[in-house]
């Protein structure tokens, strides 16, 4: 498996510079909304800390913000799937290329090496950051604003000639070639920026104490000062601040414990002291990424309308499913033992009397 880091991890283009210089400088603005030094200091340290990286840095480089937003997340396959790299990355890889993509002419593997063929010319793993296909994303998402332009694909298809060879590959072969992102991840910078900006507003609303609407006119500031305009999606989450606030499961805050039950106060388990964890990430009432309608390779659903922040126990509850069917879930578990438990007791009461 492809365990090392992301390749061109360090390569920024001009266009990748744009936005994560954006991102710094809502970070910088935002910081500055908390008085306290100490506290503006953990929340640099933790959520708005910027990495000018495709992968956030090394181990914590940048802070959460960047890594949920702006990033896909770490993986470790024996795929060509790099290990975390900007949204708006210029290759995907899906089971069929989606209409919001176009397909690569073809992949060739030579030595250990993967090249992907897109007019009549070879680029390899370390060139392919630099792809752009020139054609907008604006008509297939219907926003008139999009800057990003359409990834290129590499589909299954395409892979097939090749199994034999990259079925022998070891780690060090899938690292040299973790170039690529899953097209269920992409999304257009624009959506990326905007989604970090509302889970800032989230996290200092609800763990520094930030008053949303101070911080929402900080990010138009920043937006206007940058000749940003904000996408639709994005002023239709702005109308609904509350859900953007608070956890998209429970409704609770995201300071408080999830759906308000109080957490069980866990024994210690064993912790590597040679590799301490930085971040309390396993907890039930720690904060994670929340997409409401689970990620797909046919849609784009990294989007301010759907993404937000969340209890890690209501995450995990919803397994990759949405809202919906979650609730719909829940709510026939709840009948099934509520009708059971009804049951027993009647039995018990009818065996006392
Ligand atoms: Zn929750």
């Amino acid at each position: 498996m492809a365990a090392g880091r992301t390749v061109s991890a360090k390569s920024l283009t001009e266009f990748d510079r744009g936005w994560l210089g954006i991102a710094e400088r809502l970070s910088k603005n935002l910081e500055n909304l908390i008085l306290e030094e100490n506290k503006r200091k953990k929340f640099h340290s933790e959520w708005s800390k910027i990495s000018l990286t495709r992968d956030a840095g090394r181990g914590v480089g940048g802070g959460k913000l960047q890594r949920d937003a702006l990033c896909t997340r770490g993986r470790h396959d024996k795929a060509p799937f790099s290990n975390r790299n900007l949204r708006w990355h210029p290759l995907i890889i899906a089971d069929n290329t989606p209409d919001w993509a176009i397909e690569v002419q073809g992949i060739e593997v030579r030595a250990d090496k993967i090249y992907f063929i897109i007019d009549n010319k070879d680029y390899s793993a370390e060139e392919v950051y630099k792809l752009e296909s020139g054609q907008p994303l604006s008509s297939y998402l219907g926003e008139t604003l999009m800057r990003t332009n359409k990834p290129y694909c590499a589909p299954l298809t395409l892979w097939r000639n090749h199994v034999d060879t990259l079925r022998e590959w070891n780690d060090a072969e899938w690292t040299k070639n973790s170039c690529a992102i899953s097209a269920m991840e992409f999304s257009p910078a624009e959506y990326c920026i905007e989604i970090f900006a509302l889970l800032a507003i989230a996290v200092l609303y609800n763990f520094y104490g930030v008053d949303y609407s101070i911080a929402v006119e900080t990010v138009l500031k920043v937006f206007s000062a940058n000749d940003y305009n904000p996408t639709c999606q994005f002023y239709d989450a702005l109308k609904s601040i509350d859900d953007i606030l608070r956890c998209p499961l429970c409704k609770a805050k995201l300071n408080e414990p999830p759906a308000g039950i109080t957490p069980r106060v866990r024994p210690p388990a064993f912790q590597r002291p040679w590799q301490p964890s930085k971040r309390a990430e396993g907890e039930p009432e720690s904060i994670q990424l929340f997409h409401i309608e689970p990620l797909t390779e046919t849609e784009i659903r990294h989007t301010p309308k759907s993404t937000r922040y969340g209890h890690r126990w209501c995450n995990v509850a919803m397994a990759d499913r949405s809202l919906e069917e979650t609730l719909d879930f829940m709510e026939a578990v709840v009948r099934v033992h509520r009708g059971s438990v009804a049951s027993i007791s009647n039995k018990n009461s009818s065996v006392q009397t």
